[in-house]
C-alpha cells in the first residue's frame, strides 16, 4: 500500500523548488508566473508540494501546459 501523490495527470510543469519565493512556496502565488492568488483571481491547481510541505500551485488556464505544449 504505497501512498500515491496527488498529482494531476496532465500537469507538465517543471518547478525548481529552490527558486520559489516565500509566497510561491506557501501556495499563495503561481510558481510559474508569480501571480499573487490573494489579489489575482485566476483558477489554479495544485501541482505538488514545496520543501516546506505546503501545496504549490500554477494557474490552470495560462501556466499549466496540458501534455505537449512545447
Ligand atoms: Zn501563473
Amino acid at each position: 500500500m504505497a501512498s500515491h501523490p496527488a498529482t494531476p495527470p496532465d500537469a507538465q510543469v517543471r518547478v525548481n523548488l529552490a527558486h520559489l519565493s516565500p509566497a510561491q512556496a506557501d501556495g499563495l502565488a503561481c510558481v510559474v508566473c508569480g501571480a499573487d492568488y490573494l489579489t489575482v483571481k485566476v483558477p489554479h491547481l495544485p501541482i505538488g508540494r514545496s520543501r516546506t510541505g505546503s501545496q504549490i500551485f500554477v494557474c490552470s488556464t495560462t501556466c499549466l501546459a496540458p501534455g505537449g505544449a512545447a
